[in-house]
């Protein structure tokens, strides 16, 4: 994703596209919503549930759902009246398809209606996924091993999976821009990546580590055009069972019209930071509305249903977060059932190597204080493009 600080280039740049998100944003559904509507309020439309956010029941999962309408009218929700009390609603509904519509409707005849999605078989998992990767296929490419894992970098990460039974995805890069590029890398590992494929993917990142924010403002034809380029070498030299979709765009920021053909490329999550920041707004966030922008800041998904992509909040970022922090960072989401249940770990490359000028000494050691803290409270290792963000469908 990101790694430098913004500059104000950047921070003029994002004020611009955010103001151009609101006027187009399609959730202009929250403010247009006039006092006499009837409104469902929770669940949030996109809302990916599963069994701590509602009762577990045969053959279900009964969740409450509530919401806004005029005073007075008698609502329904899916047809079973709700409780009204003043100008709120509640009632609830009992999920038993991957995907279910929740209408609220009045006696007067108005409705409004949210989709959520039900994780059935949902289990406490996490991902781990490296960015900005090119470097460590440059050296292989260069010292030419007998192995893979005789490359210090990738040999971490064998030790991860070996210890913990981690996964990883790496995601990569066409070029160093220092003459290195993808086709220069060698098709004689290709049996040693397939024989690794369980737990180490690679997939997509950029073209290249600089400009920075490339797919911002990129069409989307630029972005499925090197996402190809770099998807041709993986199978090349990784073979198809190493390839992954990918899972994060590099700086999590791309045009909203880039969404359905990801999809149709393989795409079915994306993880973002979901931040926010006081003078422009909501970043790292591929461009999605305010509203949902906050809500994935405080949730583990949600499901953008125009073009498929559930996107992921991303949970910790290694290369951020010293070893003391790692714990304190972690716990709480642990606590909340609506951050409970997928870990979306995260770190970049560049931070491994020593001659990047913010080299951290101890980053393999920050992985494995945060890989090791999951296993022990029942977290299993997943890779996003398997299943349903890693889970059972
Ligand atoms: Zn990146």
């Amino acid at each position: 994703m990101n790694h430098s600080t913004i500059k104000r280039r950047d921070f003029l740049k994002t004020a611009a596209a955010s103001t151009a998100g609101i006027a187009l944003s399609p959730a202009a559904a929250g403010r247009a919503a006039t006092p006499n509507a009837v409104k469902v309020e929770e669940p949030f439309h996109g809302a990916v549930l599963n069994r701590r956010q509602g009762k577990a029941v045969p053959g279900g999962l009964e969740i409450s759902v509530s919401g806004v309408a005029p005073a007075g009218e008698a609502v329904t929700v899916n047809g079973a009246a709700a409780n009204c009390q003043g100008d709120k609603f509640t009632g609830s509904v009992v999920l038993r398809e991957h995907e279910t519509d929740i209408t609220a409707q009045t006696a007067g005849g108005t409705k409004h209606a949210v989709r959520v999605v039900w994780d059935r078989y949902s289990q406490p998992r996490y991902r781990f996924s490296v960015d900005d990767n090119s470097f460590f296929l440059r050296d292989i490419a260069g010292k030419k091993y007998a192995s893979l894992f005789d490359c210090w970098y990738l040999d971490i990460f064998r030790k991860l999976n070996k210890k913990y039974g981690a996964k990883f995805v790496l995601n990569i890069y066409y070029t160093t821009e220092d003459g290195f590029t993808l086709p220069r890398f060698p098709d004689r590992y290709k049996g040693e990546w397939e024989d690794n494929a369980d737990w180490l993917a690679l997939a997509f990142h950029a073209y290249a580590n600089m400009p920075n924010r490339p797919y911002q403002d990129a069409p989307p034809e630029k972005l499925i055009a090197d996402l190809d380029k770099v998807a041709e070498q993986i199978v090349r030299f990784a073979g198809e069972k190493t390839y992954s979709p990918p899972t994060v765009i590099h700086w999590g920021m791309t045009r909203t019209t880039a969404f359905k053909p990801l999809y149709e490329r393989g795409v079915r999550v994306l993880s973002g930071y979901f931040v926010h920041r006081n003078k422009t707004g909501w970043d790292i966030n591929y461009r999605i509305d305010d509203k949902r922008s906050e809500y994935l800041s405080k949730h583990d998904a949600l499901k953008d249903f125009a073009s498929g992509i559930v996107f992921s909040k991303v949970d910790i970022v290694c290369n951020n977060t010293p070893i003391e922090r790692v714990a304190p960072t972690l716990e709480p989401l642990t606590k909340d059932p609506n951050t409970a249940e997928i870990m979306d770990l995260f770190t970049h490359e560049q931070y491994f190597w020593p001659f990047y000028r913010r080299y951290i000494p101890d980053h393999a050691q920050r992985l494995d204080t945060a890989i090791r803290w999951l296993p022990e409270r029942g977290y299993k290792p997943v890779l996003f493009h398997k299943g349903f963000l890693g889970g059972r469908m």
